[in-house]
This record gives C-alpha cells, sequence and structure tokens, in this order.
C-alpha cells in the first residue's frame, strides 16, 4: 500500500488547504478551550512539549501519552465538524474518488482480521456495530463476510449517516453516548478516539452496550511509532484539531482498563511509517543527515530495504497504526 494510493497528492494539497481553514476558524475561539487532564490515566501534571499550527501539545508525566491541551471544548467541537469544510471535501471528493482503492488495501483486510479476532476469542456473531461509521465501506465489506447476523453502523454526521443508509446499512444517526443499544456481540471503532474531546467516556459508552464478554476492537495512532518518534513534531499526524489524543499501547491498556474492559492484545499492522518519514526526508523538511543510518535504510536502499524495515516494525508494535483488542469484564 502507498500513501498517494488512499490520499492522492493533488486531493491531499486541497484537503491540507481547507484544513488549515477549518483550524484558523476554530483557533479563533480559542479562549473558550477548556484545559483536561490526561485522557489515558487522569493524571494531572503534564508538560508542553512543542506547539503547532496554534494548538500546544503536552505529554502526561505520568503515563507519557501526548494530548493536545487546552483543547476545544466538546460544543466547540461539534460546531466544527458540524460545519467541517475539510471533512465535506472527504465526503464529496476524496472517500468517492479513492474508495475502491481503500476498500482493497484497508476495508477489505480490516473485515478479515475482525473476523479472525472474532473466531479466536470464540464471541457471539448476533451484532456487530460500527461506531464512527463513516463512509460505510467497513460495513459493507464485514456483511459481505456473512459471519454477523445483524451490522449497525452508528455514525452522528448527517452527511455520512445518508451515505451509510444509501449503501443499506442499518444507520443510527447519533453519538454512541447518546444511544441505548441491545448488547452488542462486537463493537468496533476505526480511528475515532484520537478525535474526541473526552475518549473516556466514550469507551465507557461501548463498554456499556458491548454484552458480557463482548468485544471491544480499536484502532488509534501509537505515538510511540516509528513515524511519530523520528519525525516528531514534523510528522504530518501530529495535527489539531483533528487528533487531540496520542495513546500508546501502554496508555490504551490504562484508559480501556478504567472503563470495565480488559486488554486482550495489542498489535501495529501499519505499513505507512517507512514511506511517510522517506517523504519527509525526500522532501528536506527532515534533514537525513541527522540520521545517516536511517538514510541508508529509507533512501540508500530503499528498495531492497523498504519493504522488510516496515515489516519489522509491524511485528514488533513499532509502527505508528495500533489496533487493540479488549473484552467487556
Ligand atoms: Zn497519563
Amino acid at each position: 500500500m502507498k500513501e498517494k494510493d488512499i490520499r492522492p497528492d493533488k486531493l491531499q494539497r486541497e484537503n491540507q488547504r481547507l484544513r488549515q481553514q477549518d483550524a484558523r476558524r476554530l483557533l479563533a475561539q480559542r479562549r473558550k478551550f477548556i484545559k483536561v487532564f490526561c485522557p489515558a490515566c487522569g493524571g494531572k501534571s503534564s508538560q508542553t512539549i512543542f506547539k503547532k499550527e496554534g494548538f500546544n501539545f503536552v505529554q502526561c508525566c505520568c503515563c507519557e501519552t501526548i494530548f493536545i491541551n487546552p483543547r476545544p471544548s466538546f460544543s466547540l467541537l461539534a460546531d466544527f465538524y458540524g460545519n467541517s469544510s475539510c471533512i465535506k471535501y472527504w465526503n464529496n471528493k476524496i472517500f468517492p474518488i479513492s474508495e475502491n482503492v481503500r476498500r482493497r488495501q484497508i476495508f477489505a483486510p480490516r473485515a478479515t482480521r475482525v473476523v479472525a479476532l472474532c473466531k479466536k476469542y470464540s464471541v457471539d456473531n448476533s451484532l456487530l456495530v460500527d461506531v464512527g461509521a463513516g463512509f460505510g465501506t467497513f460495513c459493507e465489506e464485514i456483511k459481505k463476510k456473512k459471519f454477523f447476523k445483524k451490522v449497525l453502523a452508528i455514525e452522528p454526521s448527517v452527511d455520512l449517516a445518508a451515505t451509510c443508509r444509501r449503501k443499506g446499512i442499518e444507520t443510527i444517526e447519533k453519538t454512541i453516548e447518546k444511544t441505548v443499544l441491545k448488547r452488542a456481540s462486537v463493537i468496533t471503532s476505526f480511528e475515532l478516539i484520537e478525535h474526541l474531546f473526552n475518549p473516556k467516556e466514550f469507551i465507557s459508552a461501548c463498554a456499556k452496550s458491548l454484552a458480557k464478554k463482548g468485544l471491544f476492537i480499536i484502532t488509534t495512532p501509537n505515538v510511540k511509532g516509528f513515524d511519530f518518534s523520528v519525525l516528531g513534531k514534523k510528522a504530518d499526524n501530529f495535527g489539531g484539531p483533528n487528533h487531540l489524543n496520542y495513546f500508546h499501547p501502554q496508555s490504551l491498556k490504562i484508559l480501556l482498563e478504567s472503563c470495565g474492559l480488559e486488554m486482550m492484545e495489542v498489535a501495529t499492522p501499519g505499513k505507512l511509517d517507512a514511506e511517510l518519514v522517506r517523504k519527509k526526508i525526500l522532501s528536506g523538511e527532515s534533514d537525513a543527515k541527522e540520521s545517516p543510518f536511517l538514510k541508508q535504510i529509507l533512501i540508500d536502499r530503499w528498495e531492497k530495504l523498504g519493504g522488510k524495515f516496515q515489516n519489522f516494525l509491524a511485528e514488533n508494535n513499532l509502527s505508528s497504526h495500533m489496533w487493540a483488542v479488549a473484552r467487556k469484564k
């Protein structure tokens, strides 16, 4: 998988412009931002590690989770997402154009992985709920597997919920925090908690909606992964206000367990770290002279070593893309 396949370059530039425009609109209301405690462990002590595009990034002194603090309030964020030109652009342009590649390279393997995990943990197959279903592609792919008797999407955005329904997916147009669900066998949440004002409230709501021994499958960036660690502030993945919370395997475990879930496993099957860092070196944004060893792998011997190196990262929980599986106690 190549980054340009899922985020085509030309569209990526327009996306970047709209993202900055959205961010400026939000930053104009900065005085309404709220100070929070660590979103993983609740720790009260944190220190600023850098500022980027007007947002202040801090690290928890206790569990090393990185998060934006102070951050837009829940209602500011709701307004931001409701009126974001960037999100409209994704829904109208980027998702439709890149859907087939995304379906093949991201969503179909994702559905296969979810079914394999469900078999591994012998979960009941009556109901899978995908929270933050977005464009509905995962729901379509998991339905094709015919493993679950019922698949339900939860998607609070009006436009995206309409897209899900158009695809024949049963959809609840609310947040999980405001939904009363029949007990779900499995709840999935892909790349969502990093965006939320209050991840603990969200995971608690998911835990409440799960049947006993039900499985919670979640993906989010791993801030201790390769591209975050090497690029630091320059990593594109560090970006407000979209990404507010940056967990790592240990801090995500703390969070899940504080919500009544038992962490069963964590993996980082990411595919893009090496390529992301390579691109930063090639564009001159990251200085290869500072890390000649990485330059050997990512530039000089890329064809031979790039893939192997990425596999090494993925297999050893060193990639920046993380999957966690937890079970309701
Ligand atoms: Zn913490």
